[in-house]
């Protein structure tokens, strides 16, 4: 979440991280940008960015990853961002964001392929070119196989918080996160977590939803909680579209995908386990989400808000695309090379991808009485037809509504409760009270 957002936590709102399918998009500071010395572009939002210094390439294979095909974009290209392009990017960067904490935030396919060094120079060159008085706090997106004492060491006295990916219990996870030969990697990704918890890095698990786990959330959820300990947990859905060129097109999905039924499922099963036992103590993505849009509060995240175009992507080699979801040649900007970030990311291009989210919203959508927490979800996944035929309804919709609506109760009680200066992890008292036997498992 981000300051001024509402959240079940306790503590200063948390860091985002990347993820591997969705992201969580800071939300837009307003305000001047300044360029450089002489240049600013004064009442322009401010906007985040996913660093991929290694473009697509990754170690691992995971058979729903939507980025692999991206490799076919730079035939020929050696996928690794030069230091040059480094200096580059963390200039702009910088130059382009307000506030006290700014994040950067890193991606991949799989970041740390480029080494630890690479990231030594990152860090070191990003302090050196901060505005006095801003901390710079890193993001890392990672599948953590190559983690070791080393990495982790450097991520604790480096501010990084590291999203990690486990799928669930070991079937669920090694169903499709498997490497380059096919094999499993649940027992590489679970030491990564133990050497990142033994360092103490603050860690976020992402775990997707897809047909393997979906049927199991309470499974999903109590490993999560009990085995690897997560306390920031995101729920990912997989909506991976069937054609040979990995764009978003068409509107047929794979068989590993998540149906909206399941997801909504999945999730209504996930929350009936964390609002009797979790509130205040495991931190769910989605929940922190829909509580923020029962208290008329800014989500601080692109998928729920009512229009995006906030979260850019920026390839290896300076290309900047409109969202990571879209790294395509029709979504890409420019490169950060010939013309500043900045500039790129407040053009008119991407004012209009980022409207369109809105201004592409069907009917039923409009009419809904969850509209004010789905927001019609992520364009990406807006390709199925409304009951009366209208082209542009998000794939998942029976699952947002499903849940939005399921929450609908609780999430008034925990509105109230805040109304009243009284912390949302009473809502579990009372629920307890009406079922005595059902103890924490
Ligand atoms: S398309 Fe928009 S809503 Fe979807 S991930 Fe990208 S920025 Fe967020
Ligand atoms: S629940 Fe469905 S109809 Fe309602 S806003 Fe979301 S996508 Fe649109």
């Amino acid at each position: 979440m981000v300051a001024g957002t509402v959240s079940f936590r306790d503590r200063a709102p948390s860091r985002s991280t990347a993820t591997d399918a969705t992201v969580r998009h800071l939300e837009p500071e307003r305000g001047r940008i300044k360029l450089s010395k002489n240049m600013s572009l004064t009442g322009r939002s401010a906007f985040h960015l996913l660093a991929k210094p290694t473009g697509a390439i990754c170690n691992l294979n995971c058979r729903y990853c939507f980025f692999l095909s991206k490799e076919d974009l730079y035939p020929g290209s050696s996928f690794r961002m030069s230091d040059e392009l480094l200096e580059t990017y963390l200039a702009q960067y910088l130059d382009s964001q307000m506030g006290p904490e700014i994040n950067i935030a890193w991606q991949g396919g799989e970041p740390t392929l480029m080494g630890l060094d690479f990231f030594r120079r990152a860090a070191s060159r990003a302090n050196a070119l901060k505005r006095q008085g801003t901390r710079v706090l890193h993001t890392m997106q990672t599948n953590g196989v190559l983690l070791d004492d080393e990495w982790c060491t450097f991520f604790a006295e480096n501010d990084f918080l590291v999203g990690l990916s486990i799928d669930g219990p070991r079937e669920m996870h090694d169903a499709y996160r498997v490497d380059k030969g096919d094999k499993p990697t649940f027992d590489k990704v679970m030491r990564g977590l133990s050497l990142l918890q033994k360092h103490r890095v603050e860690v976020n698990v992402l775990t997707t939803v897809h047909a393997a786990n979906a049927g199991h959330p309470a499974q999903v959820y109590r490993f999560l909680r009990d085995q690897a300990n997560a306390r920031f947990i995101q729920f990912i859905p997989i909506v991976e579209r069937k054609n040979t060129t990995g764009f978003q097109e068409g509107s047929e999905v794979t068989e590993r995908s998540v149906t909206g039924a399941q997801f909504g499922a999945f999730l209504n099963g996930v929350f009936d386990e964390w609002i009797l036992h979790d509130v205040g103590t495991v931190f769910v993505q989605m929940f922190d989400v829909a509580l923020a849009a029962w208290a008329k509060q800014p989500t601080g995240l692109c998928v729920f808000s009512e229009t995006c175009g906030n979260a850019l992507a920026l390839e290896h080699n300076g290309d900047l695309y409109s969202c990571d979801h879209f790294v395509e040649p029709k979504h890409r900007l420019g490169n950060i090379k010939k013309r500043h970030m900045a500039l790129l990311a407040n053009g008119d291009q991407q004012r209009k991808f980022g409207r369109h989210k809105l201004d592409s919203l069907p009917k039923q959508c409009r009419e809904c009485d969850v509209r004010f927490a789905c927001h019609g979800g992520c364009p990406k996944d807006r390709f199925i037809e409304t009951s009366d035929g209208e082209p542009g309804l998000n794939y998942l919709c029976d699952g947002y509504k499903a849940f939005f609506r399921h929450v609908d109760g609780p999430m008034k009680e925990m509105t109230e409760l805040l109304t009243r200066g009284r912390p949302p992890a009473e809502v579990m008292r009372a629920r307890r009270a009406t079922r005595p036997d059902d103890v924490p498992p």
